[in-house]
């Protein structure tokens, strides 16, 4: 039985969420975790692979996709088409590994509807001086996208009620820190810890 727990790490773009990710699993490489990569309609930014950022697909392939049943959850992020396939976690949660989410507020209610012991986290920005200085910072987007970042980002903080942890990335050392120690609560839950450990308390309990 999967014994593997999932996580969503939602957050409106320049909260640090992707550095956050990245930082986890450079910390965590006993192969206990693992990145779901989603499928999208949007173009590949300078330096992203296929298949290792995203699965890079037209919107033909998308929208077949989604004919053939084949998403766990799919939503429409900035007029582009984004979704995890249920290929990309079920595999990974029945070896018993964890797997994240980077996804969106309406990916995350739709997974929590159908999992709802998944785990789903908040990153929000410090501030929103702070914010906007970090939308600022990514030279790949123009001023136009960064307005248009802002009102979404907006849109996305909308939602932080829905979620069941909140990380405020402020220092980043602490929001990891913070983000490890929800991990570690979900990997000790009694229902967890009990299939885990099913011959221990079998052998206990004689
Ligand atoms: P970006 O284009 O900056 O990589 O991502 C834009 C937004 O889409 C981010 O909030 C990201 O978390 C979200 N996103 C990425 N993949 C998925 C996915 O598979 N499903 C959903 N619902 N959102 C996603």
């Amino acid at each position: 039985m999967a014994t593997g727990n999932l996580f969503i790490l939602a957050a409106p773009s320049g909260a640090g969420k992707s550095s956050l990710i990245k930082a986890l699993l450079e910390r965590n490489q006993d192969g206990s975790m693992q990145v779901s990569v989603s499928h999208t309609t949007r173009s590949p930014r300078p330096g992203e692979q296929q298949a290792v950022h995203y699965h890079f697909v037209d919107e033909s392939a998308f929208k077949q996709m989604i004919a053939d049943d084949a998403f766990f959850e799919w939503a429409e992020v900035f007029g582009k088409y984004y979704g995890t396939s249920k290929q990309a976690i079920a595999d990974t949660l029945e070896q018993g590994k964890d797997v994240f989410l980077d996804i969106d507020w309406q990916g995350a209610r739709q997974v929590k509807a159908q999992m709802p012991d998944t785990a789903t986290i908040f990153i929000a920005p410090p501030s929103r001086d702070e914010l906007l200085r970090r939308l600022k910072h990514r030279n790949t987007d123009s001023d136009e996208v960064i307005s248009e970042r802002m009102a979404k980002a907006r849109d996305e903080i909308s939602h932080y009620q829905e979620f069941d942890y909140v990380v405020v990335n402020d220092d980043f050392e602490q929001a990891l820190k913070e983000i490890e120690a929800i991990v570690l609560c979900q990997r000790l839950a009694q229902t967890k810890q009990a299939r885990r450990h099913q011959k221990l308390f079998a052998e206990l309990l004689k």
